[in-house]
């Protein structure tokens, strides 16, 4: 079957012959819902700026999770991207990006369903990578499981929370270090982009919200996920104690702080990623079936 994305002759993508968004959303009555944590962009400036941030996309397969109206999926579509596969819980949003669709020349192919349940690796054929304005209420639990297999993606461009992007990019030493900034900074090099106001946004949330650019670190320290997520969420479960007394809960603490190489003394926001890494094989080769994670879940609070 032909593959119009790897056409040099395909038809090019017009953005201009698609009606303005807010036509789209009158159209299809599209009023927000914030259970979905929908907050739209409608600047196509604005979106073209994203799509940029996301660097050369060319022979590049985008995964776009919510592209709800489409603004951020045009201005993906405009790049030099390969395709575009975006997955769209909303069925009001789906039937919206027909006409989208109609205009892309096959380059877009929309999903309707969860992106929590959706595999990027089966939808869309490496080289691949992932843009999006998430929603801000599963925006962690998406981010960690793309983590996960972090080498999968050429990238990844997101929008997060400010707050929650300010975590993601936490040094240690610093109040917003911690599990996220470990797990993050662990599997990738990760960059803030750019900070929108609330009024860059239909309708506006209560918080800013920032771009975060990541790329996959080449050699990340050797540890198996389970052991990492266990021991950095025993040690900021109590982020104030002593690590001596923080990692009591896995059990004589003492020795592995020892073969980790780490101070009892030391508290968890002083330790950095290659001290986590050390501290969750040291936990690995004790017990080499660490329990999954058992602790409270990572935070992933709504937009506001
Ligand atoms: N990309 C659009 C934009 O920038 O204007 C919309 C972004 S809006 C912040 C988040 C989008 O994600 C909405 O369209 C919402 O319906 C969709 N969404 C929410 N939860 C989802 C989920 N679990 N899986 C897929 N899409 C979801």
């Amino acid at each position: 079957m032909a593959d119009p994305g790897d056409s040099p002759g395909r038809t090019p993508f017009d953005p201009a012959a698609l009606p303005p968004l807010r036509e789209v959303i009158a159209r299809h009555e599209l009023g927000a819902r914030k259970a979905l944590g929908q907050n739209f962009l409608l600047d196509l400036n604005l979106t073209a700026r994203i799509a940029r941030s996301a660097g050369d996309l060319s022979g590049v397969t985008v995964m776009e999770v919510g592209p709800g109206p489409g603004g951020l999926t045009r201005a993906l579509l405009a790049t030099d991207a390969r395709a575009v596969v975006a997955v769209e819980r909303d069925p009001r949003c789906v039937a919206a990006l027909a006409d989208l669709q109609a205009a892309a020349g096959g380059r877009l192919t929309i999903v309707e369903g969860d992106a929590l349940e959706a595999d990027p690796v089966d939808l869309a054929p490496a080289p691949r990578a992932v843009v999006a304005n998430l929603p801000y209420n599963v925006a962690t639990p998406l981010l960690l499981g793309w983590l996960k297999r972090m080498d999968a993606f050429r990238s990844l461009t997101l929008m997060f929370q400010k707050e929650v992007a300010d975590r993601l990019v936490a040094r240690p030493r610093t109040k917003d270090y911690g599990r996220l900034s470990v797990m993050t900074q662990w599997k990738a090099e990760a960059r803030p982009v750019m900070t929108l106001p609330p009024r860059a946004f239909t309708p506006p949330p209560k918080v800013e919200s920032t771009i975060v650019h990541l790329t996959p670190r080449p050699t990340p320290e050797p540890a198996s996920w389970a052991a990492m997520e266990t021991v950095v969420a025993a040690a900021f479960g109590q982020r104030r104690k002593m690590l001596r007394a923080s990692l009591k809960t896995l059990g004589n603490a003492e020795a592995l702080l020892e073969a980790a190489e780490l101070p009892p003394t030391a508290r968890a926001e002083e330790i950095d990623v290659a001290g986590f890494a050390r501290l969750a094989r040291a936990f690995e080769e004790r017990d080499p079936s660490p329990s999954r994670f058992a602790g409270p879940s990572l935070s992933h609070k709504g937009r506001g």
